[in-house]
């Protein structure tokens, strides 16, 4: 794939989501079961949606999963063989459904990043499964989507650099781990110390931060962190995951940033980076709340930001 520079690009903001995201779940659990459809209908009702070109990612492959993932994990979920014990990590009980959207989401995020490359900017209504390892799903994710996308981005021949900026409050632990030895792929991870995974990997950059950080606090030290990396680094393209539980309300985070400051967090993102003619795939990361309309809210933030940004460095 060419990367065109932006002003040979052909303007149009993509939305790669897919009907069958949801996981079917117990009543009760934790993850958000039917949080992607509901991100859907909520950006359709508050006149977002109509903004973007919707597309449908296809299921990836065993084999290609398998090329960034053990493939005797990678089967285990396609089959439903996985053992009780790497359930319980994961989180999840298996039914065909999950495998069915496990094997869409990393094609997901990866056909948005070829979106974002071919047109500037693009958005995945799902993503970030950054706790998923090599050989195992944690934390309410299966397959590492990020991981995905990097690599076999960095098998077409213009693509040289692959920046992943996570701002979810949990490390991209399993990102920065299954990518180490991609010196190609630069992992960037700003989350708060003191939260899941206790045990922490090592990314290329690892920003913690403090609990009870708040706005202004945080996008100083994401202002800082985007300066710093844009004195030695220029990549092709930046894989966002825009995660929302920094949310004062989260009920998994313990970071202070309000609506105002999540919305801030995503503009000063998408100029840094779009300004410099640098493309953006983001992804929406993690989010939990019982309150289902309040997380839509939280969610819609990087929609919403996104199309005020391509209109005004994009087009
Ligand atoms: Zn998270």
């Amino acid at each position: 794939m060419r990367v065109l520079p932006f002003t040979d690009r052909f303007f149009m903001l993509h939305l790669v989501t897919h009907p069958d995201y949801d996981i079917p779940l117990a009543e009760g659990h934790r993850f958000p079961a039917s949080k992607f459809t509901r991100l859907i209908s909520h950006l359709e009702s508050a006149g977002v949606l109509s903004e973007f070109t919707q597309v449908n990612p296809t299921p990836a492959s065993v084999a290609a999963v398998s090329s960034i993932h053990d493939p005797d994990y990678v089967t285990s979920i396609s089959n439903g063989t996985i053992a009780s014990d790497a359930l319980r990590v994961l989180g999840f009980e298996w039914s065909e459904a999950l495998a069915r959207r496990s094997f869409l989401a990393p094609n997901g995020t990866l056909m948005t990043a070829k979106l974002a490359l071919e047109h500037g900017l693009a958005c995945h209504a799902a993503g970030g499964t950054h706790h998923a390892h090599y050989g195992h799903g944690a934390g309410f994710c299966v397959f590492n989507d990020i991981a995905f996308a990097a690599v076999n981005l960095l098998d077409e021949p213009d693509i040289n650099r692959v920046l992943i900026l996570d701002c979810d409050v949990h490390q991209g632990d399993g990102t920065a781990r299954m990518l180490t030895h991609e010196e190609r792929a630069v992992t960037v991870s700003l989350h708060c110390a003191r939260n899941y995974p206790a045990r922490k990997a090592i990314s290329d950059f690892d920003v913690e931060l403090d609990s009870g950080l708040d706005n202004d606090g945080y996008l100083a030290i994401l202002g800082d962190t985007l300066s710093k990396l844009a004195n030695i680094m220029r990549p092709d393209i930046v894989i966002y995951d825009a995660g929302v539980d920094v949310h004062i309300d989260d009920r998994l985070g313990y970071l202070n940033i309000t609506d105002d400051g999540l919305r801030a967090r995503d503009d000063m993102v998408l100029k840094h980076f779009l300004s410099q003619d640098i493309p953006v795939a983001t992804v929406i990361g993690g989010g939990y709340d019982k309150d289902e309309a309040a997380l839509m809210n939280r969610h819609a933030h990087i929609f919403k930001a996104s199309v005020d940004a391509y209109a005004r460095y994009c087009c």
